[in-house]
């Protein structure tokens, strides 16, 4: 196994690109591509989505820079739970899913387009009765319900006995007015891209729990920051990364105070292929707290062209710079 030298700089001159297939479609992409920086304190994971301009790149690069230069606060736990993620499949695949994926939590997909309520109804009781009474369900309806439907539907579903619902609605007010009328707890995700979306959530009494990425966010120490102005409990998710960049989550959920949830880290699986040859992996539902190594002939095998990426790293290190009054 050859290990990759350290950059002192953590620059975007020395970052290595990488293109990794996804298994299944996710957010209208196929590939998941990004950027690896190696600094004095590690390996840092630059991977925007492509539709972000500079300015939201600015706080991507920051996070990739804090994990290269600076490191992560000290962790208070040495694992993290991470939950199952069922995607809307028929309920003998989510069964299948659940027993195959070793968590006691589980997250379910339902709201899919094109989809019968039926559908939803069968796929969480198959995982209830696969992760049995102790286990936790919750559901995540990706913003595609109305009030009315995820009213109608929560209470449907909650006979299952739901931890929480994830973005039934893709408004503030309509998180708002579900949360006013459903026990369940309601989580919110797309609603929160930026640092300050949180404090919305919460002073709209739109969400019960917040769903944080440490990438969109900053980093770890700003996500920190962010989940205690927030003061609501967190559930750390990933942005589909490399275990690179699902290390920086881990480092959050590691770090955060109170952890009452299963975290949604045990995304690897989603990728084709990885930088390391020893991926972060759930293990008895928990991911354990470590570096990751990335090695040399992993990351060749998935290596692109980095010119693209370094000029997008440029451009976020100057809109950043920018921001602060130092451009
Ligand atoms: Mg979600």
């Amino acid at each position: 196994m050859t290990r990759v030298e350290p950059d002192p700089a953590g620059a975007p001159a020395g970052g290595r690109a990488f293109a990794i297939g996804l298994r299944n479609r996710f957010r209208g992409i196929t590939v998941r591509e990004g950027m690896l920086v190696r600094g004095p304190a590690g390996w840092g994971e630059f991977s925007p989505f492509a539709e972000y301009g500079p300015r939201e790149c600015a706080r991507w690069w920051a996070a990739c820079q804090e994990a290269a230069r600076y490191g992560w606060p000290a962790p208070v736990r040495d694992r993290v739970p991470v939950n199952v993620t069922v995607p809307a499949v028929d309920p003998g695949r989510a069964h299948a899913i659940v027993t195959a994926g070793g968590c006691t939590t589980a997250k379910v997909k339902v709201a899919e387009r094109g989809q019968a309520e039926a559908e939803d109804l069968a796929r969480v009781e198959a995982v209830r009765d696969a992760l049995g009474p102790s286990g936790r369900v919750r559901v995540d309806a990706n913003g595609a319900w109305d009030p009315d439907t995820a009213v109608r539907m929560v209470r449907a579903l909650d006979r299952f006995d739901l931890e929480y619902v994830e973005q039934p609605c893709a408004t503030l007010d309509g998180l708002a007015a579900v949360r006013r009328r459903v026990s369940v707890p309601v989580a919110a995700d797309e609603s929160i891209r930026r640092a300050e979306d949180p404090l919305r959530v919460r002073a709209a009494d739109a969400a019960d729990i917040v769903v944080l990425k440490v990438q969109p966010l900053g980093g770890v120490r700003a996500a920190l920051r962010v989940a205690e102005a927030c003061g609501l409990p967190v559930v750390v998710s990933s942005a589909v990364e490399t275990s690179v960049g699902l290390a920086a989550g881990v480092a959050l959920a590691a770090a955060l105070p109170e952890l009452p949830h299963a975290c949604g880290l045990a995304t690897m699986q989603m990728l084709t292929a990885d930088v390391t040859a020893d991926p972060l992996l759930p293990e008895d539902g928990f991911l354990p707290v470590r570096p990751v190594e990335v090695e040399e002939e992993s990351l060749r095998a998935v290596e692109v062209d980095p010119a693209a990426w370094r000029a997008r790293a440029e451009a976020a290190r100057t809109a950043a710079d920018e921001a602060s009054g130092a451009g």
